[in-house]
């Protein structure tokens, strides 16, 4: 994976959901970036681990002292009943307390500079800022004023905020650490055939072209097509299919996967970052940078409860200090607690941690979210369109039938070969099922010249001097070709028939037919379940397309529609009021998907970058369209109860803290508890997210 070196990625140790390819400061919060993409272009989150270890050191170290500070308070002193009193008390208090402000608070002063320098103030910068304000109060009672400190608040204050943040690092590392374990997966070591004879190599220095051998029980190393042996391999870590798959020759292999009883000779086709492990994991970086809508929701009201915050501040110490005099140690410890409390810390965490979780845990099950906002919207979905070919059916047209046409020259095995020779440079699946055939008869395939393509409708191309021309009744009407024999003939109306001109001759036909997949009947059933409708898009004839929808309980059939219509089909449920999802195989439905609210691409197997699609289902399973609903109901759930919490513990908290309740029932948060409070709703928001890992779709 060497070509990943210029792709290091960086991100801010704050928050991971900041994700840049230029090194530099967050824009969020200023903090310097870290990578996360080592040189051998392993994800690596060492910058959250980095941080978290030092947030670990730096509690350790103002522990004890804050303890020191605690036993040298005489409030303290006077609750428990002890006494601890020596000339230069209030000195050793001032040193310690500055130990601990300058050690635990530097990297909350730190990000809170880069939060004011982006103009973003926000959870640091109140942090900074309860701290600041009780320390110089502290300093100013020992060394100006009269009156008792605030050190072991303070102490205590910054050790429960260095805490909560390595706790909380630590579960954010465990809920996004899945993108080191996918980079993982490609073994280091390939062993490499060279003369007859096989050295071993580091993965990285394989190329293209390249033949590796790969022992049973050996991971695949890289991207390839299998030229001798075969075997089972268990692709679950690429597709979620846990059934180990037959390979042999001709098949492809996906680097990562595990070879399970045979030998395998595979020539490289793809490495580096073309690779699908790195695809993928470029999927999911990129995912996981994409935000969903209701994160400008957190972020505004995150920015409204900053200022609550400072005005909750202000307003407690006016009201303690000039309405209801309580004196200003009071006032200024109701203050410092208000504003602590007030953070918005967990909302910062509530939607981004979701995220994160919800794309490994869809890349787990082959599903890969390529945009957050596609998933987010998935949940509404009440129509599904789904493509026929490849999609509900197989894919793999196998012929059924060749029959000439009266006057026909050729035989039905010369017709098969000169229409096998213009479909080899065809992409269409029909076009495999000729190719295949004529393969399977060991007939000899011709070149073609001057290949044309007609997307939906068939192509043309000159054999041995002919031109030959293959495709649908749409394009002999188009191409001026009399049916003749063929005109209004009533084939056996559920296969797809191709129709065969010799120089513009009509020559014969061959009909074809595809399988439907075994789990097509399921997924629909299962989409009337959730309530939602479901239609099928073919350009196929209309009898072939019936066949299959009616068979399957399809709402509504789309037949003989050309691949530019497909995407106004879309359109027209669309304006009907439907939010319609499209599920294609990515390959001419490009339009459509991107038309849809939502767009899955289905079957990308080893070619994972769809580009037009929301969503990638790794595996050719329809059923996992009713997985990935699943996925975007559990994770907006997730998301919600993330909101409600992170915004509304603050309407009990904030007036507890501001003191609001003390008069009355005696209540009173002091910062530390707020602290506490404030820390624990961030670490509740982080696990809460993280219960979405243990959640079956
Ligand atoms: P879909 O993807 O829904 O099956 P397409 O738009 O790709 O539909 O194709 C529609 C129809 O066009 C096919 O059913 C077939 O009749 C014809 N067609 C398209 N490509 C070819 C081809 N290469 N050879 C023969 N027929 C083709
Ligand atoms: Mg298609």
């Amino acid at each position: 994976m060497d070509s990943m070196d210029h792709q290091t990625l960086y991100t801010c140790p704050m928050d991971p959901d900041v994700i840049t390819h230029q090194p530099g400061t967050c824009l969020k919060c200023g903090m310097d970036l870290v990578p996360i993409t080592d040189s051998n272009g392993n994800h690596n989150h060492s910058g959250h681990s980095s941080m978290e270890d030092d947030f670990k050191r730096r509690f350790f170290i103002t522990l004890p002292l804050t303890i020191i500070t605690m036993l040298l308070s005489s409030n303290i002193q006077r609750w428990f009943g002890f006494q601890l009193n020596f000339p230069d008390k209030k000195i050793l208090l001032f040193l310690i307390g500055t130990i601990i402000f300058i050690i635990g608070g530097t990297p909350f002063f730190k990000s809170s500079k880069g939060e004011i320098k982006s103009k973003n103030p926000g959870m640091m910068t109140l942090v900074a800022l309860s701290i600041t304000v009780g320390y110089f109060f502290s300093v100013a009672a020992t060394f100006l004023f009269p009156t008792e400190s605030l050190y072991w608040e303070i102490s205590t204050l910054i050790s429960v905020f260095l805490l909560g943040h390595w706790i909380e690092m630590r579960a954010v590392r465990n809920a996004t650490g899945a993108l080191s374990e996918l980079a993982k997966l490609i073994p280091p070591t390939a062993h490499l055939i060279e003369n007859d004879s096989t050295i071993d190599v580091q993965t990285s220095q394989i190329r293209i072209g390249d033949r590796i051998l790969v022992k049973p029980g050996e991971k695949i190393p890289v991207d390839g097509v299998i030229v001798d042996g075969s075997s089972f391999v268990n692709e679950s870590m690429i597709t979620g299919e846990s059934k180990p798959v037959t390979k042999q020759k001709a098949d492809k292999v996906i680097g990562g996967t595990l070879n399970q009883d045979g030998s395998l000779t595979i020539e490289v086709q793809k490495t580096g970052e073309y690779s699908t492990i790195s695809q993928i994991i470029k999927i999911i970086q990129e995912a996981q940078s994409s935000k969903p809508n209701v994160q400008h929701l957190a972020d505004k009201a995150a920015s409204i409860l900053t200022f609550v915050a400072i005005f909750a501040g202000i307003a407690s110490f006016a009201y303690w200090f000039f309405v209801s005099p309580h004196g200003v140690i009071f006032a200024a410890t109701l203050a410092v607690s208000a504003i602590v409390v007030a953070c918005p810390h967990a909302l910062g965490l509530a939607i981004p941690t979701v995220t994160t979780i919800t794309s490994t845990l869809g890349a787990k099950n082959g599903i890969l979210i390529k945009n957050m906002k596609g998933l987010e919207i998935a949940r509404k979905i009440n129509y599904v369109v789904f493509d026929k070919t490849g999609t509900l059916t197989k894919g793999i047209f196998v012929v059924q039938d060749i029959i000439l046409s009266r006057n026909s020259n050729y035989s039905k095995d010369e017709l098969l070969k000169l229409a096998a020779a213009v479909e080899t440079n065809s992409q269409h699946s029909i076009a495999a099922g000729i190719v295949n055939e004529a393969k399977k008869k060991n007939l000899a395939i011709p070149k073609v010249l001057d290949f044309v393509s007609f997307p939906g409708k068939g192509a043309k191309g000159i054999v041995n001097n002919k031109l030959i021309t293959v495709g649908n009744k749409k394009l002999f009407e188009e191409k001026k070709i009399e049916m003749g024999y063929f005109e209004g003939a009533n084939t056996d109306n559920v296969s797809t028939p191709v129709y065969i001109a010799v120089d513009k001759q009509i020559s014969g036909i061959i009909l074809l037919s595809d399988e439907v997949r075994k789990e097509a009947k399921q997924t629909i059933h299962k989409l009337h379940d959730l309530g939602i409708k479901v239609a099928m898009l073919t350009g196929d004839i209309k009898t072939a397309a019936e066949k299959v929808g009616n068979s399957l309980d399809i709402d509504t059939i789309f037949s003989q529609v050309l691949p530019e219509d497909k995407m106004n089909k879309i359109k027209q449920l669309q304006n009907e009021g439907n939010i319609v999802a499209m599920v294609g195989d990515g390959v001419n439905d490009a339009p459509s998907l991107t038309q849809a609210h939502v767009g899955i691409a289905i079957g990308a197997g080893t070619d994972v970058a769809v580009e037009s699609a929301d969503i990638v289902l790794m595996k050719n399973n329809p059923l996992d369209v009713v997985k990935a609903i699943s996925l975007s109901r559990k994770t907006n759930i997730k998301m919600t109860q993330n909101l409600i919490w992170a915004t509304g513990y603050n309407f009990f908290a904030i007036p507890a803290a501001a003191g609001a309740f003390y008069q009355l029932f005696g209540i009173l948060l002091r910062p530390e508890w707020s602290a506490l409070l404030m820390s624990s709703s961030s670490i509740i928001v982080v696990l809460n997210a993280l219960l979405l890992k243990k959640e079956k779709l």
